[in-house]
């Protein structure tokens, strides 16, 4: 089992961390994303460490697949969700946090994906101001953890809305703003 000292995901599966686990087999585990923003957001990895899909053995990857498909169903049934997404990211231009290859269950009752829309419009509120927000102003707005706010920028901000994030450093830390857009003013 290949596991890196410095990866959350190896020292959950180490029990370095606690987690609120929801299935575990020989080569896999699945968890509760404690910093999730949907509603019922489980995580299935594979114990060993790789850092994405490039780099996974596709036997590994299988195992990921089968546990997913246990996890989605039980969390199917146990919350009955509007949709279910299935995500896999990988790199930091895909949004993926944690450089251990995770296959993502996502669950989405209505309610959750409305309530995080409008965190989401609130944070772009904020992005507009000319004096921008720093990444905690972000988080005390949304209650989301830093890398939810990053992968928030990086992902939805820059690559599904399109607009150009700029970040100048300032007396109360980094500042982020989104660029002035093209047309308009
Ligand atoms: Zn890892």
């Amino acid at each position: 089992m290949v596991a890196d000292p410095e990866c959350v995901f190896c020292k959950i599966v180490a029990g370095q961390i606690p987690s609120f686990k929801l299935y575990e087999d020989d080569e896999t585990l699945a968890f509760l994303d404690i910093n999730s923003v949907h509603d019922g957001h489980s995580l299935v990895i594979s114990k060993s460490h790789y850092p994405n899909v490039f780099a996974i053995e596709p036997e590994a990857f299988a195992a990921v697949a089968r546990s997913t498909v246990k996890v989605a169903r039980a969390v199917n049934s146990a919350i009955a969700p509007h949709g279910l997404n299935l995500v896999q990211a990988n790199g930091p231009g895909a949004a993926q946090s944690v450089p251990h290859f995770p296959r993502s269950t996502v669950a989405q009752a209505k309610a959750a994906a409305q309530r995080h829309a409008s965190k989401q419009s609130a944070c772009l509120a904020l992005l507009e101001r000319s004096e921008g927000a720093t990444i905690r102003e972000l988080q005390q707005l949304t209650n989301w953890q830093e890398h939810s706010v990053r992968a928030f920028l990086a992902g939805t901000v820059k690559t599904k809305l399109g607009l150009d994030i700029v970040s100048a450093k300032e007396g109360r830390g980094r500042v982020y703003r989104i660029a002035s857009r093209q047309r308009g003013r």
